[in-house]
């Protein structure tokens, strides 16, 4: 792959293939993902789902290079070894919004999102003529574009996440991988990222890897799921096929119902708690 050759004319990127397998990583020599293989291909939305501690994270870090696995084959597009390329290489293909990033002091918003372009600068930091439209393009699909001259430590952690988001978009790459996205924002920007997540898969076909800790929002948008359980992936394929009240329950370790929501047709789920019924809560209260 040459160098610009990932844009397309239009000036947006397109998807790339990205294909791990056999990705085992240790922690202080304990392994938490073992011989775990996904592939992300270019239009589709593909999510992790599984309970605290199964190993998403760690795998998807690893897809970004930014985790050392134990064994791993990184494949770009069928034909180029990922785990080969330089960074800056590497990071014109894939991009990893993660979690928990710290707040940037004394930086605009426009300063953060123009981070995202170092892959694509000059060996010099310098040369970027695809720059400024693309940080113009980032701040508007994420809504951030009135804050772009606002200092970023007054944002709120919403603002924040968004901004943040808008710098992976800048860097324009053909896979995006993000890590919790929807950590911090409200109800409404929550369905707003998770629409623009199934809008970047379908207008710009960008393959997408995202952890969701929903379930019903997982299903609402993802071709495909991965299901992790204690480092393994035990489930891959539809949200339909994936996402039985058998395994869920087996893996989440608590009885989960699962249904089609009547008004939109999407898989919906259900954990029965202890106090979920309303009658019951009703009939030992009275
Ligand atoms: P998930 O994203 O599914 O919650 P993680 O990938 O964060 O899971 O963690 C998988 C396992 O690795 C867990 O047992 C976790 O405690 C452990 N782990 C994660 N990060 C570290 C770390 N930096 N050092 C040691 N153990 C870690």
């Amino acid at each position: 792959m040459h160098e610009g050759e990932e844009t397309s004319e239009a000036g947006r990127p397109r998807g790339h293939e990205l294909s791990a397998t056999g990705v085992t990583v240790a922690y202080e020599g304990v392994d938490v993902v073992h011989d775990a293989s996904m592939t992300l291909k270019p239009g589709e939305v593909t999510v992790l789902v599984g309970p605290n501690g199964s190993g998403k994270s760690t795998l998807l870090r690893t897809l970004a290079r930014l985790q050392r696995p134990r064994t791993a084959t990184l494949v770009i597009d069928g034909d180029t070894d990922g785990l080969a390329l330089s960074p800056r290489e590497f990071s014109r293909h894939v991009a990893l919004l993660t979690q928990g990033r710290p707040t940037p002091s004394g930086l605009t918003v426009r300063d953060v999102v123009e981070f995202g372009r170092y892959p694509h600068r000059g060996r010099w930091g310098k040369a970027d003529p695809g720059g400024r439209a693309a940080v113009d393009r980032a701040l508007a699909m994420t809504g951030v574009e009135d804050l772009a001259e606002r200092g970023a430590e007054h944002l709120s952690g919403g603002q924040l996440q968004r901004v943040w988001l808008a710098g992976c978009l800048a860097q324009e790459t053909g896979v995006l991988l993000l890590d919790e996205p929807t950590n911090h924002l409200d109800l409404r920007y929550q369905v707003e990222l998770l629409d623009l997540i199934r809008d970047l898969a379908d207008d710009h076909g960008i393959a997408v890897g995202a952890v969701l800790h929903d379930l019903d929002q997982a299903a609402a948008i993802a071709d495909r799921i991965l299901l992790l359980d204690e480092g393994r992936v035990i489930a891959d394929g539809d949200p339909e096929d994936v996402l039985t009240p058998e395994r869920l329950t087996g893996t989440y370790g608590i009885h989960i119902e699962v249904d089609s929501d009547p008004l939109t047709g999407r898989l919906r789920t259900r954990a029965i708690g202890r106090h979920h019924s309303r009658s019951e809560r009703l009939s030992t209260t009275s």
